[in-house]
């Protein structure tokens, strides 16, 4: 990076924005943060009341890289960090209307109810099974070819449902599941690649991704954005949303409305980390090819609604992470977790809390429902999964209009895309969960490789 003090403007102020302008920040870079709404942390949302706390983004995120463990601790959060509950291990798939455990291990893989025997012996058959061809195909098809359709229906389809309240069949394995995919490119089998990585692993005496530990604060996700945003400090500039970016010859014109009162002004770099549609009329007098493309992402909608129970009020024992919800099991909510079983201190003493999840790209209608029948809803579902004595004693819900980008078949010429526009446009660089993937810790993760990228240019 130059040796001058560099004015770098970073714009959008969810968990990318904030560790991306923290990092640059700590190199000695004068930093501007410029977040649209009057609070930082963008899908990072915690509200503490009444003895529950409600996360209505992100309830937890996996301890997959050292930047992310690194900046908990210098962040001095690691008295805050809780990892999820010994019991929460246990995740539940529902089949037909039961709640079945996922196997975690060969035994219990063996018995389970929730995949029928021709399925188990045909798992054998899998190192045998030739490579897919082409380099972009569905989750779905990969799946099938790999695992066959019980496989798709009763793990894959829920766990994506879970992760990005998306649909199998338009998901791109490479630029959604890119491990799994390197496993079959490198090993030409899943299960061959789950041996010959664990070896390589040893050797390298890593520990797997997949045994990455989830965690959370004691008071919530937003425990993260709110530190950052407090080391950071002035240099955030709230309630002012970038409007255009135009390319000088020695860096960046920003244009922007702060309280809707035009503003401008000059940095010599600009990191982007917002959502694709912003993003797109941002990008689009400068690049309005690439601006169609950010335009083209899917948003599916996603209601997050909370409930709380007394304890005596719900039938089943609540001895796990929740359960997630098969399409093929034709019910009206994605899934549900038990946040109180998870993490300590969620519902008052005596009391019990889910996060139930309803929409996604399977059901967005049912995001549109009035508060009052989505409630109803969810409670007939978990009556009917769990089994209720009474209603629930606390509520709260959240509708997310566009949740979670779709890095559907296709996607990677989109991920192209963000280095073409980086080439063509020196100073301009673009993180978020539109580039290496959606969850907290892949952004974090791509903030850290993209300020690293800034420091080598
Ligand atoms: C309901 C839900 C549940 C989730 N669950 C999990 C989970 O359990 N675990 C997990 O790891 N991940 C989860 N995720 C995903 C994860 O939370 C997000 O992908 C991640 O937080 C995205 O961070 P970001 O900073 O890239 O984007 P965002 O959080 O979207 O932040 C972008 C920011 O940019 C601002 N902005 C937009 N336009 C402008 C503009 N023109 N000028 C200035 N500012 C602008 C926005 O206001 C926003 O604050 C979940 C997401 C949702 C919605």
């Amino acid at each position: 990076m130059k040796d001058k003090k560099t004015s770098i403007a970073v714009i959008g102020g969810g968990i990318s924005g904030l560790t991306a302008a923290y990092w640059l920040m700590k190199k000695g870079h004068s930093i501007t943060l410029f977040e649209k709404k009057s609070q930082v942390g963008g899908s990072i949302i915690t509200e503490r009341t009444e003895g529950y706390l409600v996360d209505y983004g992100p309830n937890s995120t996996l301890e997959t890289s050292t930047a992310l463990t690194e900046l908990i601790r210098e962040l001095g959060l690691e008295g805050q960090k809780i990892y999820g509950n010994e019991a929460s291990n246990k995740r539940y798939i529902v089949r037909d209307g039961n709640l079945h455990p996922v196997p975690m291990k060969p035994g219990s893989f063996l018995t389970t109810r929730l995949f029928s025997l021709r399925s188990k012996l045909g798992l054998l058959m899998e190192p045998f099974i030739r490579p897919t061809a082409g380099d972009d195909i569905s989750l779905a098809d990969f799946v099938r070819h790999r695992l066959g359709d019980e496989f798709l229906d009763y793990a894959i389809n829920p766990f994506v449902a879970g992760v990005y309240a998306g649909d199998p069949e338009k998901l791109s394995t490479s630029a959604a599941f890119p491990k799994l995919y390197a496993l079959e490119k490198k090993y030409g089998s899943l299960i061959r690649g789950a041996i010959g990585g664990a070896r390589e692993r040893k050797k390298r005496n890593e520990v797997a991704k997949d045994r990455a530990k989830l965690f959370s604060f004691r008071d919530g996700m937003e425990v993260l954005p709110n530190k950052l945003a407090e080391k950071i400090g002035s240099g955030i500039v709230l309630n002012a949303e970038i409007k255009k970016i135009f390319s000088l010859e020695d860096g960046f014109q920003l244009d922007y409305l702060q309280h809707n009162k035009a503003a401008r002004e000059n940095f010599d770099r600009v990191l982007v980390a917002i959502p694709s549609k912003p993003l797109a009329s941002l990008v689009g007098p400068l690049n309005p090819g690439f601006a169609a493309e950010l335009k083209s992402i899917y948003y599916p909608p996603v209601a997050v609604v909370f409930t709380g129970f007394r304890a005596s009020d719900v039938i089943r024992p609540l001895d796990g992470f929740g359960f997630l919800v098969p399409e093929i099991e034709r019910r009206q909510i994605l899934g549900s977790i038990w946040s109180s079983t998870i993490f300590p201190g969620r519902a008052p003493e005596g009391h019990v809390a889910f996060t139930t999840f309803v929409g996604g790209t399977r059901q967005p209608e049912n995001t549109e429902m009035n508060e009052t029948l989505l409630l109803k809803l969810v409670i007939d579902e978990l009556n009917d999964l769990v089994g209720l004595r009474n209603e629930p004693v606390f509520t709260r819900m959240k509708k997310w209009a566009e949740a979670i980008p779709q890095y559907n078949v296709g996607y990677g010429k989109i991920q192209d895309l963000f280095t073409h526009m980086e080439n063509e446009f020196p100073g301009l660089f673009i993180a978020g969960n539109i580039r290496k993937g959606i969850s907290v810790g892949d952004s974090i993760l791509c903030a850290h490789e993209t300020v690293q990228k800034m420091n080598e240019t």
